[in-house]
């Protein structure tokens, strides 16, 4: 299990990072965006437009009411002059009005000014011009020449702005469309995002589940170490004493290791010690914790477990691996284990003295003569064992 946690750890943190650097460029693009084209989006030509058709409508009406007071200068025809032209100058404010309401399109046409300013010179010329024809015919021609001078400015003012007004509102519809797609982008951004710091996340929980074996397990056998098992074991003899359940304790010791080692080499004594962390993981019960707990010692927590049981199962683990076949480069080796045995029988001992008595075992075991199973019960324990036994001695 040699995984380079740290770089597990610096990879995830830089894909996050990156993530975010990426999704905070496209947010400011899409915002700086969005705030530059918030004037064009937020404009409505519409009522400009109006107001230019209508504007442009009047210079047609002029006309008109100028032939027929050239024709007849009477006053009912001065009076339609002058309404025609207060509409024209009615639409000409409007339309200034309208266009200071765009900015930009304001400054699109901000070189119509000068020719705005004449038309309303020439508006109110007109109108004096009128006034004074009805009385001095003369004046006439005058007048026609200055109408026409009129006709010809608005036609150019009115044909300039609608183009403008038609390109802004082209313009519109381009950065609408533009604004779709980073719209689009930023969707997809946040998704991105999204599943990058999902994927950061998932990556994390796994290293963090990895580092979380790391530390309670045995690298080479993969069994359960020492940390795990005196915590595991403060926990099982809580509830043994809470269940009033017995709890019983092997310790294992291989026979004469140092000579596999010393005879085979040491990747051959690392093989059988993989071989009998096999053989316990086969023969212990699911509830059963078995733990590498040196280098060639080995315990087996049995929670609910009588002593008579775990004798018996450490009887069967003895077996087994004297059984075993092992082989290195050829040679056959054969491999025994010594086994202590403990039994709390209420959960009501501590971890460290269930140990120290299921080492004592061990130390019996060895002392006579290895490859077998020898069992030490706690002071009570013995005499109520006894009883039992003596108990069940007289049933027969
Ligand atoms: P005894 O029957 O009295 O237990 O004799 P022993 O040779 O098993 O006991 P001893 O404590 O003298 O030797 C234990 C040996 O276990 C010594 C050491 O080289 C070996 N050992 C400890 N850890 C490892 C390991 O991880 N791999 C291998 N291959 N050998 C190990
Ligand atoms: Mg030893
Ligand atoms: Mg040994």
């Amino acid at each position: 299990m040699n995984i380079p946690l740290e770089a597990l750890s610096a990879k995830s943190w830089r894909i996050a990072i990156l993530t975010a650097i990426v999704a905070i460029g496209i947010a400011l693009l899409v915002s700086y965006y969005v705030h530059s084209a918030r004037q064009h989006l937020g404009a409505d030509y519409t009522a400009l437009v109006g107001n230019i058709v209508r504007a442009q409508q009047t210079t047609p009406q002029l006309d008109h009411a100028l032939e027929s007071f050239i024709d007849e200068p009477i006053g009912l025809h001065l009076r339609q002059i002058r309404h025609t032209l207060w509409l024209s100058s009615n639409y000409l404010d409007q339309v200034s009005h309208g266009l200071s309401q765009h900015s930009q399109l304001y400054r699109d046409t901000a070189y119509l000014g000068d020719d705005f300013t004449r038309l309303r010179g020439q508006i109110i010329t007109l109108e004096e011009q009128a006034e004074a024809a009805l009385v001095d015919r003369s004046l006439l021609p005058e007048l026609q020449r200055l109408s026409m001078d009129i006709e010809a400015t608005m036609a150019w003012t009115y044909s300039e702005l609608n183009a403008a007004v038609h390109s802004a509102a082209g313009r519109q519809r381009f950065i609408m469309q533009r604004l779709s797609w980073a719209v689009t982008a930023l969707v997809v951004a946040v998704m991105l995002v999204a599943l990058a710091l999902l994927a950061a996340v998932l990556r994390l929980q796994r290293q963090r589940n990895t580092l979380k074996m790391l530390m309670l397990t045995d690298e080479l056998t993969g069994l359960y170490n020492r940390r795990h098992l005196v915590d595991a074991a403060s926990r099982e003899l809580n509830d043994a004493q809470r269940h009033q359940q017995p709890l019983s304790l092997l310790l294992l010791d291989l026979d004469y290791f140092k000579h596999v080692n010393d005879t085979y080499g040491h990747p051959a004594g690392d093989d059988v010690l993989r071989k009998v962390s096999q053989q316990l993981r086969n023969i212990s019960r699911a509830t059963d914790i078995v733990a590498r707990i040196g280098g060639e010692e080995f315990c087996v927590l049995m929670p609910n477990t009588t002593v008579d049981d775990a004798e018996s199962v450490a009887e069967r683990i003895r077996h087994a691996i004297a059984l075993e076949p092992l082989t290195h480069l050829g040679a056959n080796l054969q491999q025994t284990v010594s086994i202590g045995v403990t039994t709390s029988l209420d959960g009501s001992h501590s971890f460290e003295k269930l140990y120290s008595l299921a080492d004592q075992a061990l130390y019996q075991a060895k002392e006579l003569g290895r490859n077998r199973v020898e069992c030490v019960l706690p002071p009570h324990s013995s005499s109520e064992r006894q009883a039992i036994l003596t108990n069940s001695q007289l049933d027969i």
